[in-house]
């Protein structure tokens, strides 16, 4: 399978409007510190496309059918694009868990066929075993891992550390690739999300190869960044960038 970064970003995405921080200013200058809100997509070997939430417009990043758009929740920043791809011009079904569901969506989904999942059920989309986690956030999420021909990738966004339950699984399967919620800066405690630390640590332990994602304006600038992870985790751990692709 294929994962495309198409979003990286927090709920502001970088460069935020307006703000002058070193993170949005460094953005500005360089294209590939830009990060749009959280959108990922997973290409099958039978090419075909699924996609984990809609942060942002994804007509010019990726125009094609999908099989099926899953949520790991109902924050805004994961849902910006639903409001626009709502009208796509065949049925598509949306998976997300009940917590706080957006009204607008579920009352006026157009082609959009919404069904809720929650934490282990288990998905078979096109040659992908989806199973849904539970995490730790200010509201009901689920992260996936995602299974295809004994290759394994893990979602762990948006999170703060991993529930037992969660690590358990996690441990067992021992996943290829995992993208963990690296919000904030070293050092900076939050209740919802992981600083890069916290990411890179719960990543290494359950995983081979991770990407720190869900970036925040707030956290260090870019080239900071990679040069933190770099010296700090060595090449096992990477920062993800919009548009990055990693083939499992
Ligand atoms: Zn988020
Ligand atoms: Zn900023
Ligand atoms: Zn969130």
């Amino acid at each position: 399978m294929i994962v495309y970064f198409i979003g990286t970003g927090g709920s502001e995405g970088i460069p935020a409007h307006l703000c002058t921080c070193r993170t949005c200013e460094e953005a500005r200058r360089l294209g590939f510190a830009q990060r749009k809100p959280s959108t990922l997509a997973v290409i099958t070997k039978n090419n075909e496309a699924i996609l984990i939430d809609v942060g942002t417009d994804i007509r010019d990043l990726l125009h094609v059918p999908l099989k099926a758009i899953l949520l790991t929740h109902w924050h805004h920043d994961h849902i910006y694009g639903l409001y626009k791809l709502r009208w796509i011009a065949q049925e598509t079904e949306l998976y997300a868990p009940e917590g706080h569901a957006d009204a607008l969506i579920l009352n006026d989904p157009k082609n959009l066929k919404p069904k809720t999942i929650k934490a282990g059920d288990v998905l078979k989309i096109d040659s992908l075993k989806i199973t849904a986690l539970k995490l730790n956030h200010e509201i009901e999420t689920l992260g996936f891992l995602i299974e295809e021909d004994g290759k394994r990738f893990a979602l762990l966004y948006d999170t703060k550390g991993i529930p037992p339950e969660t690590m358990a699984i996690l441990r067992e399967k021992s996943p290829d690739v995992a993208v963990v919620d690296a919000t904030y800066a070293p050092g900076v405690n939050d209740p919802y999300h992981n600083n890069v630390d916290e990411g890179a640590e719960v990543g290494s332990e359950i995983a081979e190869e991770v990407y720190l994602s869900h970036i925040s304006h707030k956290n260090m600038p870019f080239l900071q960044l990679l040069a933190y992870v770099k010296k700090r985790y060595g090449s096992k751990v990477r920062v993800a960038y919009d548009g990055l692709i990693v083939n499992i």
